[in-house]
């Protein structure tokens, strides 16, 4: 999709506005993220303007997961860091504030007190053999 000249991202990805890259190519671009959770807290970005993930076509798709597989140990290696938490929130429901997609990709450490992603969730529901079966059988079908 066309940049749009109200995303903060597309202004990224045109330099309009500055951002700390550390990674860039013909689909993607990779940043540092302005308010970062842990140090070296990467975006990385569709140079294309579309909010969510299954919008995008599937070879921008591609190239966006391998950058994020490429990206990710580097992130570690430069942080001295052990682990990443890699994640996407998808939609506004989700927590989405910018609405062009982007994975963000967390450095960790061993006792840093970040939880993980099912920290996220700290209620959960009690769903039945039945009900997940029901709910296979839709997203097969869907
Ligand atoms: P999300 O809630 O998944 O949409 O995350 C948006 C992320 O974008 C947040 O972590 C922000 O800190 C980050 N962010 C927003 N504006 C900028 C910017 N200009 N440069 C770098 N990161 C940004």
């Amino acid at each position: 999709m066309a940049a749009s000249a109200t995303c903060v991202f597309c202004r990224i990805v045109s330099g309009d506005i500055p951002a700390t890259k550390v990674h860039e190519d013909a689909h993607v671009v990779a940043f540092l993220d302005v308010q970062p959770l842990r140090p070296g807290h990467v975006l990385v970005v569709p140079r294309s303007h579309v909010a969510r993930l299954h919008d995008m076509p599937h070879a921008e798709a591609d190239a966006l997961w391998r950058a994020v597989h490429a990206i990710a140990p580097r992130a570690e290696k430069a942080l001295g860091a052990s682990a990443t938490t890699i994640g996407v929130n998808n939609g506004r429901a989700s927590g989405q504030e910018v609405p062009h997609v982007h994975v963000h990709i967390v450095p960790r450490k061993e006792g840093d007190g970040a939880g993980p992603f099912h920290a996220a969730f700290p209620d959960r529901p009690s769903v039945t053999r039945e009900e997940m079966q029901a709910i296979a059988e839709r997203m097969r079908s869907g």
